[in-house]
């Protein structure tokens, strides 16, 4: 149950009770405190509660507080009785009475709720148990994949691989929300679809709860929660069109050794703006240092021309694999 449940009094209603002596059935708890049958005096510890369509309501019900028991003859008492009025016996050293719990279907529900939040309470240890079992893959994970020692390995050849985008200048199809449409986009068209949710107010959820005040009475308290439901909010989807450069090949040279070349290329760099037209694009340049048939690190231009073939480097290698950690180089 959240904290900003909100509770309501739904007034005081007459606990039941059975005489012990004559069967009858269904006395009043607050109003009937002999058996009108038989004049047995109330056992306040057989108190319970009616079925929801059958209580009746203590009209202007003052509470005084629980009821005691009678330290001689245990008939119940009122909370400011000096004496009992079944037996005279002094009331000093009297004990409240037993509270009654209902055990209606409203109450299983009720209950079933509290149960649940005692659930989530008792998800940590299950909470530990996986936090255990990920800390032990992370090592395992270490221990085989990650962990490394230093090493040599022989530097067997050079490769390369470069790369020129070659682009054309025209009609580019683009689909944005509109606040991200730029203002040189031509004839955006654009349809409503969701974009995102809020949380809405959605009334309450409400269920009542019946406590047993120990006085002949039970007090029914509606309890209330606010809900929420989502709501989606919707913006503009936009299609359109940017006259600009886009990729639409790539040329490739590739070799190996410490001579890198560019692709041919024809087409200009600075190819000017008209529709159709044609240029060469970005630049792209892959080095690779060769350790061997099956090992080999990308690297930057500096450390792929540090090392000559056959040479020797001082590296990291993955522990289990043999593998070298190219960032040690
Ligand atoms: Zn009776
Ligand atoms: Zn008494």
């Amino acid at each position: 149950m959240a904290d900003d449940a909100r509770v309501e009094s739904e007034g005081f209603y007459e606990m039941l009770w059975d005489c012990p002596h004559c069967e009858t059935k269904g006395l009043f708890g607050k109003t009937q405190r002999h058996c009108p049958e038989c004049g047995a005096p109330q056992d306040a510890s057989t108190r319970y509660f009616p079925t929801p369509d059958q209580q009746k309501l203590v009209v202007g019900h003052v509470y005084e507080g629980a009821d005691a028991s009678c330290p001689a003859c245990t008939a119940p008492q009122s909370a400011r009785a000096k004496n009992c009025t079944q037996c005279g016996s002094p009331m000093d050293g009297s004990q409240q009475v037993r509270e009654a719990i209902d055990r209606s279907v409203a109450a299983a529900q009720a209950g079933a709720r509290t149960v649940a939040a005692q659930h989530r309470r008792r998800r940590w240890p299950i909470f530990a148990a996986v936090s255990a079992v990920v800390v032990a893959l992370g090592v395992a994970i270490w221990f085989l994949f990650i962990r490394t020692h230093h090493g040599e390995v022989t530097i067997t050849g050079h490769r390369w691989a470069r790369t020129i985008a070659i682009e054309q200048f025209g009609d580019q199809h683009h689909e944005a929300w509109r606040d991200a449409v730029p203002a040189s986009a031509s004839f955006p068209t654009c349809f409503r679809k969701q974009r995102t949710t809020r949380q809405v107010p959605d009334g309450e959820e409400c269920h009542s709860e019946r406590k047993d005040k120990k006085d002949g009475t039970f007090e029914q308290v509606r309890k209330c929660t606010p809900k929420t439901r989502s709501e989606g909010i919707d913006d503009d989807w936009c299609s359109y069109t940017l006259r600009e450069w886009a990729k639409i090949s790539e040329e490739k040279a590739s070799g190996a050794g410490l001579a890198p070349a560019w692709p041919a290329v024809t087409l200009a760099v600075d190819t000017p703006a008209t529709f159709g037209a044609r240029r060469q694009g970005h630049r792209g340049e892959t080095l690779t240092l060769d350790f061997g048939p099956d090992d080999a690190c990308d690297v930057p231009d500096a450390i792929w021309r540090k090392y000559a073939d056959g040479a020797r480097a001082k590296v990291d290698l993955r522990a289990r694999s043999g593998g070298v950690v190219c960032d040690s180089l």
